[in-house]
């Protein structure tokens, strides 16, 4: 199971800093990942081969200059929910405020391990006033540099340390997992409902972190499948769910730990920046996908004209992946509940598909004779051979080539839009890679 660390502090102590320099240490490594935007509210981090999330608590307000000192307090509290590790930055340079003694007492007050960061302590002579921190109450004050660097390969050793190492994610026995998302009121806990009745018929219940079962096995419809951290999405915090940060943080880990992502867009609201940022977790997490436009019983016009227009748009918002499904659904009413898992299931199989070297070849070799790749500076590029390669999370093929550099980016979508022209591959990322032969 993937371990999730928020960064929280008050504005301008170097939460976005730190942030990228976690992340990064990811970056480094996984090279098939340069060029796709970085942003600075959730990434991972690699350190001595364990991975964790990173959500940088500031990446949620707009403008950090004048936030709302209870805004900042909602966020901790909710870091403190819904994280495992919680990374508490202060400002060496600048000293204590009232704020830092505010967030602290939240802290201390929840049950996480807390690791207090006294960042900006660029050279030697800031390292007498780390003392004050004392005053929190939360230990040992970490003195790092987030800018410089300094500090924070140490600081990697502790927090790795700190964090669980169960391997929870052994439930990897053919049974998809799905994970209900979205922003709140969409109607997760509604369709939840729908899928499993209140009779809740829980084959198996597997016990998760101390907090919540993340697994719960369900044999509906004839269908087994996992529903994964519902426990999470069925209990409720009033307090904090007008904060995006929340249905984010809510997210993060029903995502990371599923197949498949069921995200629910209600009709009535079409589709909006908070559920932009919940589809480019999915993304992120190479996650496949159902989209469920919940609410259908509330719309007028369910004319085919209609229903087209607002798949368009859908499709047009998650550009370039747009090959998913889009199931018109109420979870009031139970219209297409049915479909929905069955859909969900289907793009679980296409996410498992297998397919054979010698039919691929026998596909995908006159398709790339009848258009090969632009030759480069007078050479010719050949491609000879295509594989899937074998136990994989999503989908992957290597094409084998005399000169797979000059195999350029718009190729590698031909070469994937052919791939989902003739399987299905509906609702799932896969990887193409050219590879020389
Ligand atoms: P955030 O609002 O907490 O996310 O803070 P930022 O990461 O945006 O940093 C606020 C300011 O502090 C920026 O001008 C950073 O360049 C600066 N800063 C961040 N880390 C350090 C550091 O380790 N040393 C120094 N001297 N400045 C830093
Ligand atoms: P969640 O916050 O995403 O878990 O959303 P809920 O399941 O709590 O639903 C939010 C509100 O929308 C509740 O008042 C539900 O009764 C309502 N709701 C959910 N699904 C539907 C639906 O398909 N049709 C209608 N009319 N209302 C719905």
């Amino acid at each position: 199971m993937a371990n999730l660390v928020a960064i929280v502090g008050r504005p301008n102590v170097g939460k976005s800093t730190l942030f990228n320099r976690l992340t990064n240490t990811r970056h480094a490594i996984v090279s098939d990942e340069a060029g796709t935007t970085r942003d600075r509210q959730y990434g991972k981090c690699e350190w001595n081969g364990r991975e964790f999330s990173v959500v940088d608590t500031g990446g949620w307000v707009v403008n950090s200059d004048d936030i709302f000192e209870e805004e900042i307090r909602k966020q901790v509290l909710v870091a403190t929910e819904e994280a495992d590790l919680v990374l508490f930055l202060v400002d060496i340079q600048n000293g204590l405020t009232d704020l830092d003694v505010d967030v602290a007492n939240i802290l201390r007050r929840s049950k996480l391990p807390v690791v207090l960061v006294a960042n900006k302590a660029d050279d030697g002579k800031h390292l007498y006033d780390q003392y004050e921190f004392y005053r929190l109450g939360l230990g040992d004050p970490y003195c790092v540099s987030a800018a410089t660097g300094s500090g924070t390969g140490d600081l990697l050793d502790l927090v790795v340390s700190k964090l669980s190492t169960d391997e929870i994610d052994d439930v990897a026995d053919g049974t998809p997992r799905f994970a209900v998302v979205g922003r709140p009121n969409a109607g997760k806990s509604s369709i939840i409902n729908a899928f499993i009745g209140e009779d809740r018929n829980i084959v198996t219940d597997i016990a998760g972190t101390t907090r919540d079962s993340i697994y719960t096995k369900y044999d509906k419809f004839g269908f087994d499948f996992y529903l994964v951290d519902t426990a999470g999405i069925r209990r409720k915090n009033k307090v904090s769910e007008d904060l995006e940060f929340y249905s984010v943080m809510r997210s993060i880990r029903a995502i990371e730990n599923s197949d498949v992502c069921i995200l629910m867009i209600d009709a009535t609201r079409g589709i909006e920046a908070q559920d932009m940022n919940i589809f480019q977790l999915i993304q992120k997490n190479n996650k496949s996908l159902v989209v469920v436009v919940n609410k259908w019983d509330l719309v007028e016009d369910k004319s085919q004209i209609a229903v087209k227009t607002f798949e368009n748009a859908i499709r047009q918002r998650m550009a370039p992946f747009t090959d998913f499904p889009i199931v018109f659904a109420s979870a009031l009413t139970k219209q297409r509940i049915f479909k929905v898992l069955e859909t969900a299931k289907q793009v679980y199989l296409n996410r498992t598909i297998k397919i054979g070297t010698s039919k691929l070849n026998e596909v995908m070799l006159p398709l790339i004779e009848a258009t090969p790749p632009p030759s480069i500076k007078g050479k010719y590029i050949k491609i000879k051979y295509v594989s899937q390669v074998p136990n994989t999370q999503i989908p992957t093929f290597v094409f084998y080539a005399n000169l797979p550099q000059y195999v350029k980016e718009p190729y590698k979508r031909f070469l994937e839009n052919k791939l989902r022209d003739n399987w299905t591959l509906t609702g799932t990322p896969i990887n193409v890679f050219v590879r020389q032969k």
